[in-house]
């Protein structure tokens, strides 16, 4: 019984986390040669997408492309944020991934080209690859000085350890003499100390003594460890991000607001020894670059200046990929007279590679919402599934996905067990589509303040 009540709770945790209108996606879902399956981790449809996405996925894990941009444009609801998404998973947790909606660089907290380097760097990432010894061995003896002062902050001492071979005397500094007080550190202990950090580990009792710390597996460790070798060599990989370093090493910042988000500017000092730091690093190998993919969604909100720091910023040789995505026609460029595909200048163009994706068919847009209720958790009725397909052809995918929430909803409050055709018509009546929205508009629009649209071509954006 009590069992039954645990596994209700971890599914109410878990929902929470899911829903998000991108949730259900899981990756590209290609397979082994990069051919889009029909529906595959959440990605339904939209196949040639899909495969020059993947392309450009493979071509990232190997590291052949660096500093290219990637153009994602379709009408509204086509997938285009759900691919990029899916592109963020199929790269997976080593390779930074950095999103941001065009309209985020006009914040009043930082200029434009700020928002966009700190979107660069987010994008960044620096392997820095540490070596660090390890040293294991039987303690014979500890020896720690008195302090000449009483008080005396500073310790010292010294530490004799043995293998099964020879015995060394290490000399002791206060961090290590805390470190061994901490761990109860005596005579006959088996330890290991990590001597980057500083850190102490009890392995178990003396092996050569007792056998009793078996149980921790410290004596085969320690046997596999050759005779007379007394350390050992271990690397330790770390993947952050240039804006991370930014951030840590920013004294007005503080690593703090790494969590807050709210990071400010970053003085341009900062930046400057932060990359001839990470240069340094790169030159005596111990670091290396992994340029990631920073994704802009409505892009056509960016205007002329962010243009131009965009085919600047691309020309770096540590730019990550830019993949941007909109849904625009020929438009003004933002802050111009003048029209451009895309509302994005030809310059900028011209560097870009351009996937387009296309509406759905009827088949296509039913296993989404398929996927969808799926997500959610909601049990509907095959001709509610049927209708809602319908009206999303009529209006809108994001429409149809919407009303799958909404019409739970209403089932739930009838007590029902599935969604039913009553409750997706109810639902449906309830909340406006933009057509009829629209429609409702021209109608009445004598009734509503500010009425001045004669022209519904220019209303519908
Ligand atoms: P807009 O131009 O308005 O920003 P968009 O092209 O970015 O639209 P999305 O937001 O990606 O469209 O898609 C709308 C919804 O449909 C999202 O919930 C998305 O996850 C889902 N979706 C779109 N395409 C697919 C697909 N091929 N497979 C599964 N789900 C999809």
């Amino acid at each position: 019984m009590g069992a039954e009540v645990k596994v209700s709770e971890t599914r109410d945790l878990t929902r929470i986390e899911r829903i998000g209108a991108h949730s259900h996606i899981r990756g590209l879902g290609l397979d082994d040669t990069l051919e889009p399956r029909n529906v595959s981790q959440g990605m339904v449809g939209q196949k040639p997408a899909r495969r020059a996405v993947g392309v450009i996925c493979k071509m990232i894990k190997e590291g052949k492309i660096a500093g290219r941009g990637v153009l994602l444009a379709g009408q509204p609801g086509t997938g285009k944020t759900a691919i990029a998404m899916a592109m963020a998973k199929s790269l997976g947790e080593e390779t930074p991934f950095a999103m941001m909606a065009g309209s985020e660089i006009f914040s009043l907290e930082m200029s434009k080209t700020e928002a966009l380097t700190q979107a660069f760097r987010k994008a960044i990432g620096v392997k820095i690859k540490e070596e660090t010894e390890i040293i294991e061995g039987e303690v014979v003896e500890i020896q720690i000085d008195r302090p000449a002062t009483a008080g005396a902050a500073s310790k010292s001492g010294k530490l004799t350890l043995k293998t099964t071979e020879m015995e060394t005397v290490y000399d002791l500094g206060s961090k290590m003499i805390e470190a061994l007080t901490k761990e109860k550190a005596q005579s006959g202990d088996v330890i290991a100390i990590d001597k980057a950090s500083g850190k102490i580990t009890k392995l178990g009792r003396s092996f050569a003594r007792s056998r009793d710390y078996d149980a921790t597996g410290a004596q085969t460790r320690f046997v596999q460890c050759p005779d007379g070798e007394l350390q050992k060599r271990k690397e330790v990989v770390h993947v952050v991000t240039l804006h991370e370093i930014d951030v840590i090493n920013s004294r007005t910042q503080g690593f703090l607001a790494l969590f807050a988000g709210d990071t400010g500017e970053i003085r341009s000092e900062v930046r400057e020894q932060i990359n001839n730091k990470v240069a340094e690093w790169r030159e005596e190998g111990k670091a290396e670059i992994v340029p990631g993919v920073l994704f802009i969604d409505e892009v056509h909100m960016l205007d002329m200046e962010c243009f131009s720091f965009l085919n600047r910023a691309l020309e770096n040789e540590m730019a990550p990929i830019l993949v941007v995505a909109t849904n625009r026609g020929i438009t003004k460029i933002r802050g111009t007279n003048y029209k451009s595909p895309h509302g994005i200048p030809l310059d900028l163009l011209d560097r870009l590679l351009i996937i387009s994706t296309q509406p759905y068919t009827e088949d296509e847009m039913r296993r989404i919402l398929d996927i969808r209720a799926e997500e959610e958790d909601v049990e509907m009725a095959e001709e509610a599934k049927e209708l809602l397909t319908k009206i999303g052809q009529e209006t809108s995918l994001r429409y149809a996905i919407h009303l799958i929430t909404a019409a739970a909803l209403a089932c739930q409050k009838r007590r029902g067990k599935e969604v039913s055709i009553e409750d997706i018509s109810k639902v449906y009546s309830l909340f406006m589509d933009v057509k009829r929205s629209t429609q409702f508009l021209m109608e009445y629009q004598e009734q509503f303040m500010f009425n001045e649209v004669p022209d519904t071509s220019e209303m519908v954006e």
